[in-house]
């Protein structure tokens, strides 16, 4: 693999703005690029660096970065990036999409000579603003190997899962444990409000405990004051669990948590509530 010197960032949203400025900040950064062009173009003024208007402005780069919303906008942005990528160059996503998505992604990337790693991340928007994700990757180790200076930008830990799609396996268990946590912290808080309790003593007695977590930690207090700014939207979180649903069901496993945060989380998009913080939980349990 060739050293990556010149690196490119596609997807400038509460994760991937962050992660770029900390790419830039190791003087990686060349261009970034975003669905909504004026996105960035204001985030390629304040770093300094190019902003993308076509594919063809990657063309130089030794790496491009992803972390756009669906799996079909990993697979756009695959398909444009192996027009005009040289061989050899590497693409990494951030992105949570389906282990399918991955292996697709690969492969078409692959056929162009370029390198791919699927790379969720965990970790929240203070995690990306702090440089402190957790990066589960799923792919070559000689090509993770490559990327680990461009990885330690914004990472607190790298972890090679297995081949490609090991890292998008690893972020659907994540998803399972996240849907999970916000269930019993919602219902819990919600619960301490109907018993008349105040927020500014239970949040951080809760969190001194065994019962203290990092979505306690981070979004008890802001949902107590029914403030919903993501964050991790309603509507992402949605979107990962049909993933892990769709895993389970092909191993014809059944999962009470997956099945409840499901419901939840299609009732809260529906009642518009998909833009705010997957705190809005909270609102469901109120009204229990
Ligand atoms: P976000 O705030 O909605 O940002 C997504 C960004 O990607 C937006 O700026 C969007 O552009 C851009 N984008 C989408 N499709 C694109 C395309 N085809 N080409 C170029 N740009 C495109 O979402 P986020 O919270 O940063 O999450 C991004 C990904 O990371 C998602 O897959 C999410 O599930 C995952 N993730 C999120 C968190 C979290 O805590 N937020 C944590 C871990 C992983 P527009 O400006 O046009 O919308």
């Amino acid at each position: 693999m060739k050293p990556i010197s010149r690196v490119g960032f596609i997807g400038l949203g509460a994760m991937g703005g962050p992660m770029a400025g900390h790419l830039q900040a190791k003087g990686l950064l060349a261009v970034v690029g975003n669905r909504t062009p004026e996105k960035a173009v204001a985030l390629a003024e304040t770093l300094g660096v190019a902003a993308a208007k076509a594919p063809s402005d990657f063309s130089g780069c030794d790496a491009v970065v992803l972390c756009v919303s669906m799996d079909a906008d990993v697979l756009q942005c695959c398909r444009d990036l192996a027009g005009v990528l040289a061989p050899g160059a590497l693409v990494i996503d951030h992105s949570t999409v389906a282990r399918e998505t991955a292996l697709t992604a690969a492969a078409l990337l692959a056929e162009a000579g370029i390198a791919f790693l699927d790379a969720p991340v965990s970790g929240g928007v203070e995690g990306a603003r702090n440089g402190k994700l957790s990066v589960m990757v799923g792919g070559d180790a000689e090509v993770l190997a490559s990327a680990q200076e461009l990885l330690s930008a914004y990472a607190l830990r790298v972890t090679l899962m297995g081949p490609t799609g090991a890292g998008q396996a690893t972020k659907a268990v994540n998803q399972v444990l996240v849907a999970g946590i916000a269930q019993a912290v919602c219902e819990g808080l919600a619960f301490g409000e109907a018993l008349g309790l105040k927020p500014e003593s239970l949040v951080p007695t809760l969190a001194a405990g065994a019962a203290g977590n990092w979505f306690l930690d981070k979004r008890g207090a802001t949902m107590m004051a029914d403030q919903f700014t993501p964050g991790f939207k309603s509507a992402l979180l949605l979107k990962d669990l049909r993933i892990v649903q769709a895993m389970a069901d092909a191993l014809g496993r059944h999962y009470s948590v997956v099945e409840q945060s499901l419901v939840d989380y299609a009732k809260l998009v529906d009642a518009g509530y998909g833009e705010e913080d997957t705190s809005a939980l909270i609102r469901l349990k109120r009204a229990n």
